[in-house]
């Protein structure tokens, strides 16, 4: 389990706080989604759990022993996806996962399977300098597997992905859930918060705006709404009616010729514009 604590996080040291008394944890076998638009402060709550920026204030905990004392073989039970990918460009994809499976002291996973995986295998043996940016953040993604990482991070891994190999990744970021790993997502794709978390933050100018599951958001925040299809003079019409207005829903119900129900559940996306006043698509 990882455990974050009240931490705040100052660039300048000038009483500007990019992020704010983030507290949250996240489990073995759990995704947490963490979901805001462009300059929430995402990169930066990463970036201090996985020791690249040193903790200001507050606490981040691995299985109870903070990040502060964690000696280098904590490094192989990490997985790291950058935002911005840095691979050697000289080298080949191959050469590169290779080239990192070889600085782990634990078993690593075969380069050429995660490739594959990956939908690299046929580039495997191209150098990255010609590599697209969507197979760039691939070769990154399958590069923070490579040694089944107890705690995985994942900053926007699937941004700029054409819908299949999209599919693809996230069906990879379910294996590590399966298989145990604690794995922190952050994304400003509600679509994918939403597929794979077990529970979602959404972060809105450094500050935890709303934490919870999925369902619970959506329950907590959704339009509470029906709308009956229904006919009328050989049309169809639609009409919406508020979930707790029982006599109306009743009254209309018995009455009309009903063709169709649908419960109105809100999306991620609204809830979060209403929950921060603030589109998520920044
Ligand atoms: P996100 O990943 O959600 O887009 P970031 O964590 O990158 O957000 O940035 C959060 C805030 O911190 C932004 O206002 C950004 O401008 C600021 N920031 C990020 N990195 C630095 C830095 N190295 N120096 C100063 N300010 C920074
Ligand atoms: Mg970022």
């Amino acid at each position: 389990m990882i455990q974050v604590n009240h931490v705040f996080h100052d660039y300048e040291g000038k009483g500007k706080f990019a992020v704010s008394d983030i507290s949250f944890s996240v489990e073995g076998g759990s995704i947490f989604g963490f979901l805001g638009p462009s300059g929430a402060g995402k990169s930066t709550i990463q970036n201090i759990m996985t020791g690249l920026l040193p903790i200001q204030q507050g606490e981040v905990l691995y299985e109870n022993r903070s990040v502060r004392e964690l000696k280098t073989s904590f490094f192989n039970q990490i997985g790291v996806s950058f935002e911005q990918s840095n691979l050697y460009a000289s080298l080949t994809g191959l050469e590169n996962l290779k080239y990192y499976a070889a600085l782990f002291s634990v078993p690593t996973l075969s380069p050429m399977e995660l490739l594959d995986r990956v939908g690299l295998r046929e580039d495997a043996n191209k150098r990255v300098s010609h590599y697209s940016k969507g197979m760039k953040q691939r070769l990154t993604f399958a590069r923070s597997l490579i040694n089944k990482p107890k705690f995985l991070f994942l900053d926007e891994p699937t941004s700029g992905l054409d819908p299949k190999t999209a599919v693809g990744i996230r069906e990879l970021i379910l294996e590590q859930k399966a298989r145990g790993a604690a794995v922190f997502l952050t994304t400003h794709s509600m679509e994918l918060a939403d597929v794979l978390s077990d529970t979602v933050a959404f972060l809105n100018g450094g500050v935890i705006a709303a934490c919870d599951t999925p369902e619970a958001l959506k329950r907590a925040y959704g339009k509470r709404e029906v709308r009956v299809v229904y006919r009328e003079d050989g049309k169809e019409h639609n009409r919406l009616i508020p979930m707790d207005d029982r006599a109306q829903l009743s009254e209309f119900l018995t009455a009309a010729d009903v063709v169709k129900l649908h419960s109105q559940e809100a999306t991620l996306e609204e809830i979060f514009l209403r929950v921060t006043g603030k589109e998520l698509s920044a």
